[in-house]
């Protein structure tokens, strides 16, 4: 053991949501968890003691971002007022068409510091010039479900982009950094833009190469109405070119049919629910109720952060819970702690990864510590569980976390990261955000 952690409260995110009181976390050498529970049946170590480290408030898993194109902190803010195709016709593709590769790591640099802040510790990216991505998250010390976009427009050839992704997975395997941090995966952007071929070359290459693939569906009412009108649906043409049969993660996920829902739950498709970005962008509200009691996995993702915009994944837990009671007048529909699995264990699920999302034996060490020096603690820890989870998902949120460690490695202390400078990480978006004006 190398690394004990010893707090009052200890979330596991098992799937009952239990609240551990006096609970300790033990971390491995190689940054997994060893033990998490009551701190009176910790396993005693006769050899020489770990760092034993105790802590003042509830520690958790790290949460799970299962949808972010997050080096879009460059384009933050622009066309904020659009609906969703006129803001990528009209703004956002032309800036990106800007982008080159510094800005891109500028941006995800950034993008990861605002993450890893707030506690979220995986975050799955789909964007420009992943390599660069892949480089600026080994600098945080976070980690990242990576995905070159693929994607048919003027001037980028989709054939070109699945052989980029091929190449880099055939070169460097599906996951590979310290601590596992990076795991390659497949992105087609989505239905619309890409032509049917590539769509089935991307579920041939994937499946061979037992790769995630994560895809925008269904997101807006209007952007896929020849796909609806050719196949029924956009998931039952997924299903018929074989993209269903493997690791699929459908972002945003808003319009489906009750048949889609079932389609999704028979072949194990994750959805990434993006609650925030839909409700901005008007998109619709996602059937979070049917697709949970359907036993579809389900995490949650924030998108991009020029269209949803801090990158704050725990707006998204309480969004989730809001909004799945509004739309079903059940304020019974999702409690605070089926919320706060979401973004953990829940996120793990629909990534099919069972190594994160949970404090649990073998998983990775990726841990967050709120802190109770808040008045949405001022009633202290000594309140039923309920009151415990209450008022840590609906009061304090984010702004409460001030240590995180990913892999056993501490990369925020105090609420800053301790491995790149914020300062120097905002001011180099200032620099490469000027140009794609
Ligand atoms: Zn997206």
């Amino acid at each position: 053991m190398a690394l004990r952690l010893h707090a009052p409260v200890v979330l596991p995110a098992d799937p009952a949501c239990s609240v551990v009181r006096d609970g300790v976390v033990d971390v491995d050498d190689h940054g997994r968890i060893s033990y998490c529970g009551p701190a009176d049946s910790a396993p005693t170590d006769t050899r020489a003691p770990a760092l034993t480290r105790r802590l003042g408030g509830i520690l958790l898993p790290g949460l799970i971002n299962t949808h972010a194109h997050s080096p879009m902190v460059l384009l933050r803010g622009m066309g904020g007022d659009l609906p969703l195709l006129r803001w990528l016709r009209e703004v956002i593709w032309p800036a990106e068409a800007k982008l080159r590769p510094s800005d891109v790591r500028a941006g995800m640099t950034l993008g990861s510091v605002e993450m890893l802040r707030r506690g979220v510790t995986t975050s799955t990216e789909m964007y420009f010039h992943a390599d660069e991505m892949a480089a600026s998250v080994l600098e945080t010390g976070a980690r990242v479900v990576l995905g070159a976009p693929i994607i048919d427009l003027p001037g980028l050839r989709w054939q070109s982009m699945l052989a980029e992704t091929e190449r880099w997975i055939d070169a460097d395997g599906l996951r590979f950094g310290d601590g596992d941090r990076i795991e390659l995966s497949y992105a087609p952007h989505s239905a619309y833009t890409l032509p049917i071929e590539a769509l089935e070359a991307v579920a041939a290459s994937s499946s061979d190469r037992g790769a995630l693939v994560q895809i925008h569906v269904a997101e807006s009412a209007d952007e896929d109405a020849e796909q609806r009108a050719a196949h029924g649906s956009v998931p039952s043409m997924l299903d018929k070119l074989g993209l269903l049969r493997g690791r699929l993660l459908a972002a945003h996920a808003v319009h489906l049919s009750d048949a889609d829902i079932a389609l999704f739950a028979r072949t194990g498709t994750g959805v990434a629910h993006c609650p925030g970005s839909n409700a901005k962008l008007a998109s619709g509200i996602a059937r979070l109720a049917d697709l949970r009691a359907a036993s579809v996995a389900v995490g949650l993702g924030t998108d991009g952060p020029a269209s949803n915009d801090d990158l704050d994944l725990w707006q998204e837990v309480q969004l989730a819970a809001m909004l799945a009671r509004l739309s079903t007048s059940d304020a019974t529909a999702l409690s605070a702690a089926d919320a706060l699995l979401l973004a953990t264990r829940g996120g793990a699920e629909a990534l099919g990864r069972d190594d994160i999302g949970a404090l649990e034996e073998g998983r990775w060490a990726d841990l967050v510590h709120v802190n109770l020096d808040d008045p949405a603690f001022a009633t202290g820890l000594d309140v039923p569980d309920e009151q415990v989870l209450a008022n840590l998902v609906w009061a304090a949120g984010s702004r409460t976390v001030t240590d995180v460690w990913v892999a056993g490695q501490q990369v925020v202390a105090g609420g800053e990261p301790t491995r790149v400078d914020r300062a120097a990480a905002q001011a180099d978006v200032a620099e490469a955000s000027v140009h794609l004006r």
